[in-house]
């Protein structure tokens, strides 16, 4: 049997890294899913193409050559054959990223390539929608989690590590409006799946909640 975590969350949960450390530990692969998306908002950022058309959008997504890879230092995205692993972490793409991932027929074509990287691999996925569409039978689902200020340091810490100089105050309002954004939007909005685990990262250091993931993981596979 294929061994699928599904790992869905807010903006700044940690998904990510918890996601790359959790598929360590296990001795599987992490897609991040969210890469895919920001990679068709950085698309539309360069060809100018305006992320509130959604015709345009489709159509940019159809053509879209996006593909994924994984080494040592974890999951590299590319566009085109280009290694875009970098320049989709921005705050703008970040944005248009949200904004791309309103659309159904974007979604359709994201998550039918998500659920195709699954089948053939042993994998942990963190997003939106895994629990809830991508992976409905995944072996474990987890709804990963902390609160919004909580979420907003980490994210604010982690963009100074990078030389990103951002005023608190602007990533919170940033995660706040895509948190919005992605909880309300009327195709598959972010939600903690009825039978997903809740792991509140907020009192959590970063290998507790690791921990946590890996032992309910665990408890899965062993009953
Ligand atoms: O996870 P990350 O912040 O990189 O995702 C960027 C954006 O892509 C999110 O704000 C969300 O709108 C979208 N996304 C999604 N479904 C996923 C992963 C990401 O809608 N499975």
């Amino acid at each position: 049997m294929r061994l699928n975590v599904a790992i869905d969350g807010p903006v700044g949960a940690g998904k990510s890294s918890v996601s790359d450390a959790v598929a360590a530990r296990l001795g599987i692969l992490h897609l991040d899913t969210g890469a895919m998306y920001r990679a068709l908002g950085l698309t539309a950022l360069r060809s100018g193409t305006d992320v509130q058309d959604e015709k345009k959008i489709v159509a940019l997504c159809r053509k879209l050559d996006v593909s994924v890879s994984h080494g040592a230092d974890g999951q590299h995205t590319f566009v085109e054959g280009e290694d875009v692993t970098g320049l989709i972490r921005t705050p703008e793409v970040s944005m248009a990223a949200s904004a791309v991932s309103r659309y159904a027929e974007v979604r359709r074509q994201m998550v039918r390539i998500q659920q195709k990287l699954a089948a053939e691999t042993d994998m942990v996925l963190d997003g939106r929608d895994i629990c809830t569409t991508v992976l409905p039978n995944a072996t474990a689902k987890i709804y990963l989690t902390a609160a919004p200020e909580e979420r907003a340091r980490r994210r604010y810490l982690e963009m100074k590590e990078k030389g990103q100089e951002e005023s608190f105050e602007k990533v919170l309002e940033d995660l706040k409006k895509r948190d919005e954004q992605d909880m309300n939007r009327p195709v598959e909005p972010l939600r903690q799946a009825p039978d997903a685990e809740l792991v509140d990262s907020t009192h959590l250091s970063f290998e507790e909640t690791v921990d946590a993931i890996v032992r309910k993981v665990e408890a899965k596979c062993h009953g």
